[in-house]
């Protein structure tokens, strides 16, 4: 029923599962785009020309409507980066830098792990990490003998697992994190575009977004920072657009947000995300964990039915990622038979080593829906399953 509103289907006949590696773009979005390069390409928050105001406007509009996507206080609060790696690593060098202790959890991707072994951290040695149980289910007793040990830490955890679905209850994190008197920061690249987020309700300390996971442009994102942690943040970057004044001897920063976005920002993806976030509030993020839901059920009843399968988790606490494995075949060769039948999914370790490690595997095949897919994009995917195993048996 959505798919009509997405050039990528009227163009391919791709049965396109793999929405957790970036999701395809509402026509608005590709419209907006290209509206911003024809018709008033200028830079933002420098010139005083019609092309830059409307530039200008159209950015801090961007601003005000992911404030309210997320029900943060003030737009001031949201800045814009590349993306979520890029806030991973920018409170990693910064606010988080000082602390003695990191934790995260056993179901991180690869950028909320190596921007902390950059800092000379290991395991036990400045970084700890949170049990996942049996299941992949956050283990809160080893949370917080963790946090009675390590007071005063850094957190940062991901809101959904990429490699699994697995959701992660962040509110009680919050808490926790907080009777510890720690931080903490949530990696929202995989939440955004399932389910509806309230940041106050939540309590986090940062939460980190990525415009192209939630049916925006690539190579945006966006920062949440509560209030009284953004004089407390030191500058990442500076240069043009962060400065009020500036001589030889000494610079005088502007206030948040614009300190902390240096250079001339990706203008276009940031005006294009406004168009997705619109799009969404439009069908409602209530419907589209609905929708998801639904798929995600039918799937799972579909993949359980399927011989040699190993599955990874349920549906309970997940979003639309399924993992699984076909005993004694590999991910990957089946990855590629897909492909050869135009179905694109994810086979491999995700970006997630340390969880496939634990568990034993060199990866899975990651199934990721969003709520345009169908349930015949699933019997497509089932039936080309059966196939694939049945070529690579013989
Ligand atoms: N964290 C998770 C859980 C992700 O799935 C991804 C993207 N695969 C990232 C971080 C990186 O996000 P971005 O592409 O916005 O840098």
């Amino acid at each position: 029923m959505y798919k009509k509103d997405f050039p990528f289907f009227k163009n391919s006949s791709v049965v396109y599962l793999d929405n957790a590696a970036t999701t395809q773009k509402p026509k608005e979005v590709v419209d907006k785009v290209v509206d911003y390069y024809t018709n008033f390409c200028s830079n933002t928050h420098r010139s005083n020309h019609g092309g830059a105001n409307k530039a200008t406007k159209e950015f801090e509009a961007t601003r005000d409507t992911l404030k309210d996507f997320i029900n943060a206080p003030q737009s001031k609060q949201i800045i814009f980066t590349k993306g979520v790696t890029e806030s991973l690593n920018m409170i990693a060098s910064t606010f988080a830098k000082e602390f003695k202790t990191i934790i995260i959890s056993s179901l991180e991707h690869h950028s909320n792990i190596t921007p902390w072994h950059m800092q000379g951290r290991t395991l036990h040695k400045g970084l700890e990490v949170v049990n996942a149980k049996d299941n992949l289910e956050f283990d809160f007793e080893h949370f917080e003998e963790l946090l009675k040990n390590n007071p005063n830490s850094f957190v940062s955890i991901t809101h959904v697992s990429n490699a699994f679905g697995v959701i992660h209850d962040i509110k009680k994190i919050a808490q926790l994190t907080h009777k510890y008197n720690s931080y903490l920061l949530v990696d929202a690249a995989q939440s955004l575009a399932h389910f509806e987020v309230d940041v106050q309700d939540l309590d986090v300390d940062f939460y980190a977004m990525s415009s192209h996971k939630t049916f925006g442009p690539t190579g945006v994102g966006a920062l949440y920072i509560k209030e009284n942690l953004l004089e407390k943040l030191p500058v990442y970057q500076t240069g043009g657009a962060t400065i009020n004044d500036v001589s030889f001897e000494r610079s005088i920063m502007l206030d948040a947000p614009y300190k902390y976005e240096a250079g001339t920002q990706n203008i276009a993806g940031v005006i294009g995300f406004k168009k997705a976030l619109d799009y969404l509030n439009k069908i409602t993020l209530k419907e589209v964990y609905k929708l998801e839901h639904e798929l995600c059920t039918y799937l799972y009843t579909q993949l359980k039915k399927v011989e040699n399968i190993i599955l990874y988790n349920d549906t309970k606490n997940s979003t639309g990622s399924r993992s699984f494995n076909i005993k004694n075949l590999n991910s990957e060769d089946i990855g590629i038979l897909l492909d050869k039948m135009h179905i694109a999914v994810r086979a491999g370790h995700h970006c997630a080593q340390p969880i496939m490690k634990k568990l034993n595997i060199d990866g899975t095949i990651r199934v990721s829906i969003a709520f345009y897919n169908t349930k015949e994009d699933i019997d497509i995917f089932i039936k080309g399953l059966k196939k694939a195993i049945l070529m690579l048996k013989d």
